[in-house]
């Protein structure tokens, strides 16, 4: 059965007032995130928050992303069709969807395996084909299916784990939160023969990426 959709409206004064208003003008990325049903993204009882200009919290702690900051950071990896890219921190399974559809093959790592079970959930009831979530520690990148196109991390580190530089293909392209716990810069890595190039793209605020080349936490993998 085909489910109705009684969020489309919220989507489209999403992408047009938070999103294409500033700035994020990428056909194909305002397509996407009118086309991804964000509300299957979000826990029961939130769902009429999930067109709001804000986080949320997915359990575990952790949030699904801004729909600005979601964009924007979509928009700057350059995205083709063919492209093969990595995401650490797969959370809600929402900023892979979108890239799904704008990309040929995704990854995407997280290292909580409840919220990786209920990301494959969304993603199968939003009928997205084409990413597979794996279970583990993300700042140590996915080797089996390197070099990546592109490289996304949705958590916050003190610094760029080095072997996701390395996973990145020649012309390359990788954005992360980069700096404190609390807040950090927004930087993307550009790999140009071999070495590579750095843009900052503004402050923002995200959880702190757990692992062996992020932060240590709790139950650190
Ligand atoms: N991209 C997500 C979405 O669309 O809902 C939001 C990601 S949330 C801000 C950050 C996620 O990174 C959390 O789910 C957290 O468990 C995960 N995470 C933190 N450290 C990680 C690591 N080393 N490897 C993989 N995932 C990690």
């Amino acid at each position: 059965m085909v489910e109705t959709d009684p969020y489309s409206r919220e989507r489209e004064e999403m992408v047009e007032f938070q999103v294409r208003a500033r700035g994020v003008r990428d056909p194909r990325v305002l397509a996407a995130m009118e086309k991804i049903p964000r509300h299957f993204f979000v826990p029961k009882g939130f769902e009429r928050s999930a067109y709001e200009d804000r986080p949320l919290p997915i359990g575990e702690g952790q949030t699904i992303s801004q729909p600005y900051i979601v964009a924007l950071m979509t928009e700057q990896l350059e995205l083709a069709p063919q492209d093969r890219v990595l995401e650490i921190g797969t959370g809600s399974g929402y900023q892979a969807a979108l890239l799904a559809e704008l990309a040929g093959r995704v990854i995407s790592i997280e290292r909580l395996s409840d919220l990786a079970d209920k990301a494959r959930e969304n993603l199968a009831r939003a009928g997205v084909t084409g990413v597979t979530v794996v279970v583990g520690d993300g700042t140590q990148g996915y080797p089996p299916e390197a070099p990546y196109d592109a490289i996304i991390i949705t958590a916050a580190s003190p610094s760029i784990p080095q072997p996701l530089i390395d996973q990145l293909a020649e012309g390359g392209r990788l954005i992360a939160p980069v700096g404190p716990r609390d807040c950090q810069d927004l930087i993307k890595l550009v790999k140009r023969e071999g070495r590579v190039e750095e843009i900052p793209l503004g402050g923002v605020c995200f959880v702190p990426l757990i692992g062996q080349f992020g932060w240590r936490g709790e139950g650190s993998l």
